[in-house]
């Protein structure tokens, strides 16, 4: 630990170098960058939750897994040894592992939500207020950097949209993010109101069980269906090849797949929306109207494209123990929903597959000496800093890429930005927008066109801006992003150094 100043609040508080909060996939891996690179940094992980992995401790709904690939979606540094999408317990357990075998425990507070963070000009210093969850105390941290990974939507509630009668159903209304251990949906009629990733896990999940499953969709999704294996992984595994060098080689091997599979998409949609739609087809055979359920109408990997393990989700709809109604829902009944062209379905269980609340630096309200931070006013650079607040980066990932390889890539900027700050004797950095570009109108934080997710879309106004040039926004473009972050020059006067 760094020695404390000597106001009153700083005797009391706990002092690092480095504060990372959230201990979810992003705050785990960018603690062994920290660890690496920084070996003489004291940090600590703060974590609201009583454990550790975040996205997938929240998440507990029936079948819950990931939908890219494990090679890509884990860490560069720790193999993926099993099939390449993975459900939320196996991604628990290799986190799990990498924590231990890195000794990240040891810097991991559980139950310690952060409430406040406040900047101190002065003293270079951020003060957080944290209240422990199982004392109910408030606590004080202070620390000279934040590296915020507490990601991007609000763990405590999903997003449910307020529709007509919803206090007159007489089933009962649940959403994934907050699935409830007791639901018993033996032999209930199921209504599933989505059709991202989390309505296509589900389907399959429930198909056997519940007595039929209705899946209202307002508009179809783009889905990838596949087999789960990596013949170039059972392959090298079959020859005994070492784990380390089946993870590296598989990894780049995907992402160089990826890479073909996103420039086609921007380049040629029509031809590959046809490609991908005939391979649904091909899944859910010649009696689900392929046009009216399955065919979406934006152009593909606008929006986050779900990987469908066998094509699990499709079955049900084939057999006839799933159906879907493409339609906007008028109103609920006492009986279930009723949708705009008249049709009423009838269902014991609602689940609302709806989405997020977006959550912009985990609801901690910060403030720049006393000056309420509102991030909406700044504008970013990368997608990881913002103008006018020192010694703090947020770690987004990736979209349409794996999330992790962006919070690789940051935490290995970050890590030499601060040996560049210890360099110079610095303890405070911002970025400043060069004087050359201040011309450049400020957009929103992303381009609706490049990618447009409905919790985006709803609170936009709530983000960062960007600039229309590549340095200034977060692309979402991991194959242009690797080399342009690898190239980062600490020392470039876009980083201001006190
Ligand atoms: C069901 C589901 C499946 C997904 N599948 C994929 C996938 O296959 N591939 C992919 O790339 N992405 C996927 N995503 C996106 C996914 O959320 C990210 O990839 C990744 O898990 C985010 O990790 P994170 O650590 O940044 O954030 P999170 O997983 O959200 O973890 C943030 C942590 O910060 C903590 N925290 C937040 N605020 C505070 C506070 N104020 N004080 C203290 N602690 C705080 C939270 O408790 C949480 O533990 C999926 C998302 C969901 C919901």
């Amino acid at each position: 630990m760094t020695q404390s100043a000597a106001t009153p609040e700083a005797v009391s508080a706990e002092t690092f170098d480095v504060i990372i909060v959230g201990a979810g996939i992003s705050g785990i891996g960018s603690a062994w960058y920290l660890d690496r690179d920084c070996p003489g940094k004291s940090f600590v992980i703060l974590e609201a939750m009583e454990t550790f992995g975040g996205t997938w401790h929240t998440h507990r709904y029936p079948g819950v897994r990931s939908d890219s690939d494990l090679y890509t979606f884990g860490y560069s540094f720790k193999p993926w040894t099993e099939q390449p999408v993975a459900t939320a317990d196996r991604i628990l357990t290799y986190l799990g592992a990498v924590i231990a075998e890195n000794g990240i425990d040891r810097h991991i507070r559980y139950r310690h939500h952060i409430l406040s963070a406040s900047w101190s000009s002065a003293e270079k210093f951020w003060t957080l207020k944290v209240r422990r969850g199982d004392t109910g105390e408030t606590l004080t941290f202070r620390a000279s950097f934040l590296w915020m990974c507490q990601g991007y939507y609000r763990h405590s509630e999903g997003y449910t949209p307020e529709w007509e009668g919803m206090a007159d159903y007489e089933g009962r209304i649940v959403h994934p993010q907050t699935w409830p251990e007791d639901l018993d949906y033996t032999g209930r009629r199921v209504a599933i109101i989505g059709s991202g990733a989390t309505a296509a896990t589900i389907v399959p999940a429930m198909a056997d069980t519940a007595a039929h499953i209705t899946l209202i969709q307002r508009s179809p999704t783009y889905f990838n269906p596949g087999t789960n294996a990596d013949p170039l992984a059972d392959q090298l595994r079959a020859l005994e090849i070492d784990e380390h060098w089946i993870h590296a080689i598989v990894r780049k091997k995907l992402l160089e797949e990826q890479k073909g599979r996103i420039h086609r998409a921007q380049n040629e949609p029509e031809a590959v929306a046809r490609e991908m739609l005939a391979a649904v087809a091909a899944h859910l055979g010649p009696d689900v109207d392929l046009k009216t359920h399955f065919t979406p109408r934006y152009r593909p990997w606008q929006q986050r494209v779900a990987f469908i393990p066998e094509g699990d989700f499709f079955q049900p709809f084939k057999t006839g123990k799933a159906s879907v109604v493409t339609d906007q829902i008028e109103r609920f009944t006492p009986k279930g929903i009723r949708v705009k062209s008249g049709q009423e379905v009838e269902a014991d269980i609602v689940v609302t597959a709806t989405g997020f609340n977006l959550c912009v630096l985990g609801d901690i309200a910060f403030d720049l000496d006393g000056a309420p931070l509102d991030l909406a006013e700044t504008v970013t650079y990368q997608g990881m800093m913002f103008t006018g607040v020192p010694n703090m980066v947020w770690v987004f990932g990736y979209f349409r890429a794996s999330w992790t390889l962006r919070v690789e890539m940051i935490a290995e900027v970050v890590c030499r930005m601060l040996q560049h700050m210890d360099a110079m004797g610095a303890k405070e950095v911002t970025v400043e927008i060069p004087p050359e570009l201040s011309g450049w109108q400020p957009l929103p934080w992303v381009d609706p066109e490049n990618f447009n997710p409905n919790y985006l879309m709803r609170d936009m106004h709530l983000m960062p801006k960007r600039l229309d040039l590549p340095d200034w926004q977060h692309t979402q473009d991991y194959w242009s992003e690797k080399d342009r972050f690898a190239a980062i020059d600490v020392a470039n006067p876009v980083f201001h150094y006190e």
